[in-house]
């Protein structure tokens, strides 16, 4: 690990300050890097997106097949776009000036097989290690329908193999579902904040479930080290892997189809702004990458994190990345934010993503779980906290001045603009722990300050 600098010179940068102090702070990016030369700079090759794309189609009649709530999408797993004009209203209201422009909710909440985001990233891995082995034991060929999986003399190679990944929750889950379907032996170790329902749900899949004391990086580092004793044990590598951001990449074009369909126009004069929950960063990095690579400079990607685990607004200010966690400035990234509580950002994201992430918001737990009761009273949807992190972006892009006159939004570009809420899970969790969200939700809604 490198050398952190004295936190004294780190604090005398007062966003990093604020972000000690556990305080909300929005900061926007000074000047526009063109995309093209943000993707460029990435050094990550866009053909994986296209590769991702191509790979999920492949394997729509396995998953038709093996995973009955998405045979409305013969397979296909993506999730809805909703308008919502109410949640619009009703926050306009609340944060005394109305949003201009219109706002969007992106369902990955109401993803099929796992509930979450996690089901673009976490899904598309597996599907490349099992294609990869079954090609390498010639039982495969790379165009072929992945239904040919389900065959008993791949099943057989399969389960001589191993998937291993560390979690908070939501991507030991979605790995689990898929990778146990597929007949991997697979192992998920699991950090003391992930919830009880989604340890249950994985068992009683055949999944092993291994729970640690310590956090997020601890329960990844215990997964990396077990893979690594046994070669044949795939370990996915949340905090680096470039097969589970290609996999959150393909929603760039698929969203792009989407806005299509509703007549809605997104170019320089007609802005898209886009707020993603931000954990470890390769949801939201993976989403960015593919939505550059569609709407080019038309797009804003505004990731939000929680206030007590901002790892990706520290990483990129301070421009030490992983080598700083949120505790190195006296924070217990602690959350209630599921999928959110993470202490160090992902390599891959923070550094070679940095200029094309317009924005970085944080929000307090009290704040999204408001939104959630704003969310279930003004529109009856009903997601879980982190999911709601996102409705902390738009307001603040109208107070940044200078974020505003860089990028050329005058009020006719924002009159025009669309705003999406990416809500990035929910619909797994259990109706009785739901219940309780949305009643402690509203019961903050008076509580939280809003102006
Ligand atoms: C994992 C997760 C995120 C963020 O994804 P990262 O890749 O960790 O940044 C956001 N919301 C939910 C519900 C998640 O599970």
């Amino acid at each position: 690990m490198t050398q952190i600098p004295d936190l004294e010179q780190l604090l005398s940068d007062p966003l990093v300050a604020a972000l000690a102090r556990a305080e909300e702070t929005a900061w926007f990016s000074e000047r526009p890097t063109p995309s093209a030369a943000g993707i460029e700079a990435s050094g990550i090759d866009p053909a994986i997106t296209d590769d991702a794309r191509a790979r999920f189609r492949r394997f729509a009649p396995w998953f038709a097949e093996c995973f009955p709530d998405t045979r409305a999408t013969h397979g296909i797993l993506e999730s809805p776009l909703t308008g919502i004009p109410d949640m619009q209203a009703e926050l306009g209201a609340r944060f005394g000036t109305d949003l201009p422009g219109k706002l969007w909710l992106k369902r990955d909440d109401a993803l099929p097989v796992s509930g979450s985001i996690k089901a673009r990233g976490g899904i598309h891995e597996v599907l490349q290690v099992a294609e990869r082995i079954a090609i390498e034991a010639g039982l495969m060929a790379e165009t072929d329908d992945a239904r040919v999986l389900m065959t008993p003399k791949v099943q057989a190679v399969l389960s001589e193999h191993g998937i291993a990944v560390g979690s908070t929750g939501n991507l030991g889950l979605s790995i689990g579902i898929v990778a146990s379907e597929l007949g991997f032996k697979t192992t998920v170790h699991m950090s003391m904040d992930a919830r009880a329902w989604k340890k249950d749900l994985l068992r009683s899949r055949g999944v092993t479930v291994v729970e640690h004391e310590g956090n997020f990086s601890d329960a990844v580092a215990a997964g990396r080290r077990t893979a690594q004793e046994d070669p044949s044990v795939w370990f996915v590598d949340d905090e680096a892997s470039l097969s589970l951001f290609a996999g959150y990449s393909a929603a760039g074009s698929r969203l792009a189809g989407q806005l299509a369909s509703l007549e809605v126009t997104i170019d320089e004069r007609h802005p898209l702004f886009v707020y993603l929950p931000c954990g470890v960063g390769g949801g939201p990095g993976g989403v960015t990458f593919g939505l550059k690579q569609v709407f080019g400079d038309a797009v804003h990607c505004i990731f939000v994190e929680p206030t007590h685990a901002p790892c990706m607004s520290l990483g990129v200010r301070t421009g030490l990345h992983d080598a700083i966690s949120v505790a190195d400035i006296g924070l217990d990234g602690l959350t209630a934010a599921d999928g959110l509580a993470v202490g160090r950002p992902s390599r891959l994201v923070g550094e070679h993503l940095q200029q094309m992430i317009d924005g970085y918001v944080t929000a307090t737990d009290e704040r999204m779980k408001a939104f959630v009761g704003l969310l279930h009273d003004s529109e009856g949807i009903d997601v879980e906290p982190s999911a709601a992190a996102g409705f902390a972006g738009p307001w603040r892009i109208l107070e940044d001045e200078i974020y505003r006159t860089a990028f050329g939004l005058d009020d006719t570009a924002l009159a025009n603009a669309t705003h999406i809420v990416w809500s990035t899970g929910g619909s797994m969790v259990p109706a009785a722990e739901m219940a309780g969200y949305v009643a402690e939700g509203q019961a903050l809604i008076g509580e939280v300050p809003w102006r």
